[in-house]
């Protein structure tokens, strides 16, 4: 096991003026990244629950990571976009003693002594032996929980080293590379560029919000910096596939893309091989429950002509893959989470142990065939929106919890395979007098507690919800009455 920290002393020792992350001109060494990270790990050296890291697209939060693990505490990522109910119950959760803050919103946090990045100035440089140990937790990454509270995934440093060891191992362009990562550090895509990039002495290069609304931007920090891996959802390469000069000729640089999160469609891979003819493109899969990604596959000319939707490939080693009688997919192996923080009903419906492994039930339907995994939709109600994981059930929850609905239902709309936006199937609290003012109240009143992305564009109005011969909700005559 190449401890990560031992790995970055040894960059920062070697070369220290490499950038190590970079946010458009703001950038951090790996000597300054290996002192600031020191700095803060002496101030929240004692502390025995994780650092919250809050903010967007900063360096810092790199820094802060590292310190939670020089510490030996962990930290949990919560990223600005996040609604303030939202980050509220997750640090009611986490308890942390310490918020590392470096965000200018200004958010009264009520738990914990904020620092930020001044608090670092009079801070000691102390070069910390790692604290922590394999099985210890290393962070702490909220999901959206059926429920109505988000459930926060507890991955273990042991399983976080094992898959930066994968992902190097699958990485063909070796060492120092300009890696890009577009996930905000809440979802656990972004530890698919950030450790990699890292361990390797690569610089990591952060794609903000604005980028992803705004195509000019992202075609000026591409221009400036010559990425050579790509670590996206699918439904991002998408966006960006629209920018008619995103081909090899003009980004010679770009090599290696890895792709994970959702569906990767055929057409998608098919049109970025023939933009990038040279390039490596890897579709893999996993759960944020089971560190990232569990398998890999690699998208060439062939995997293209003979599959159809893609496979996602082979499991990682140290990781076991097998369904039960029903295709639900089960996964188990060090790569699996050791549970959700304080959520024992969930946990002991999901996580179990067989021969000394953990298992993870995953809610994937699931087919294996000519050597690949095939991943067949879910049995559950979570999907997946631009590459954002939801639990329809969440919203729901939050819906009835407003003075002004009675009964409600949340609808995927699908347009080839792919969830495009939803509708809510609304039983109003009382008659409907102005349905846009309507709608726009229960939006406003969603947004304190859901973020952007899980809240339904459009709503219907019902007078009451249909339910199946058993008594259940009948969701898809909704549907079918909606489309
Ligand atoms: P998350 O925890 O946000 O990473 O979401 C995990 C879920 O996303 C999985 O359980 C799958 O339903 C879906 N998913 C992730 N990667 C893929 C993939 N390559 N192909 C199909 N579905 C995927």
């Amino acid at each position: 096991m190449t401890e990560i920290i031992s790995a970055l002393r040894r960059i920062a020792t070697n070369q220290p003026d490499t950038i190590a992350v970079r946010h458009i001109d703001e950038t951090l060494t790996y000597q300054q990244l290996d002192e600031l990270s020191n700095k803060l790990a002496s101030l929240i050296q004692d502390s025995k629950t994780p650092i919250v890291l809050y903010g967007h697209m900063s360096p810092y939060m790199i820094a802060g990571m590292l310190a939670g693990i020089k510490a030996g505490c962990g930290y949990v990522p919560i990223d600005t976009s996040v609604p303030d109910d939202r980050t509220a119950m997750i640090i009611n959760k986490a308890q942390p003693e310490f918020i590392f803050d470096v965000s200018n919103h200004q958010l009264a946090f009520e738990q914990g002594t904020v620092l930020t990045t001044a608090s670092l100035d009079e801070a000691e440089n102390i070069a910390f032996e790692p604290r922590m140990k394999a099985e210890d937790i290393v962070y702490t990454i909220f999901t959206s929980g059926s429920t109505g509270e988000p459930k926060g995934v507890q991955i273990q440093y042991g399983s976080l080293v094992e898959f930066a060891e994968w992902m190097k191992s699958l990485n063909q362009f070796g060492e120092g590379l300009e890696w890009l990562n577009q996930a905000p550090f809440s979802f656990d895509l972004s530890v698919m560029a950030v450790y990699p990039s890292l361990v390797t002495g690569g610089t990591l290069n952060l794609v903000d919000k604005d980028m992803i609304k705004k195509p000019k931007l992202l075609n000026d920090m591409l221009q400036a910096t010559p990425i050579n891996v790509w670590v996206s959802t699918p439904s991002f390469i998408e966006m960006c596939l629209l920018l008619p000069t995103l081909d090899e000729k003009q980004y010679p640089s770009l090599k290696e893309f890895f792709f994970c999160g959702e569906i990767l469609p055929h057409r998608t891979a098919k049109a970025l091989a023939q933009r990038f003819p040279s390039s490596v493109i890897y579709n893999t899969y996993g759960p944020t429950e089971a560190t990232v990604a569990v398998t890999s596959v690699q998208i060439t000319e062939s995997v293209l002509e003979r599959f159809n939707p893609l496979p996602v490939g082979q499991a990682r080693p140290g990781t076991t893959l097998s369904t039960t009688e029903e295709g639900e997919l089960l996964i188990a192996g060090n790569s699996v989470s050791a549970g959700y923080l304080k959520n024992e009903e969930k946990n002991q419906a999901v996580f179990s142990e067989t021969d000394g492994q953990r298992v993870y039930r995953s809610g994937d339907k699931a087919k294996f065939e000519h050597h690949h995994w095939f991943i067949q939709g879910r049995i559950d109600f979570q999907i997946k929106m631009n590459g954002y994981r939801m639990e329809l059930e969440e919203i729901e929850s939050v819906l009835r919890q407003s003075d002004l609905v009675r009964e409600a239902v949340v609808v995927p709309v699908y347009k080839n395979g792919k969830v495009t936006q939803l509708i809510g199937a609304v039983v109003p609290a009382q008659t409907v007098e102005d349905s846009a003012q309507l709608s726009h109240d229960i939006k406003q009143a969603l947004k304190s507690s859901l973020p952007e992305y899980m809240i339904p564009r459009k709503f219907v109005w019902m007078d009451q919800l249909p339910l199946t011969n058993n008594g259940k909700l009948d969701r898809k005559k909704i549907a079918e009455e909606i489309n």
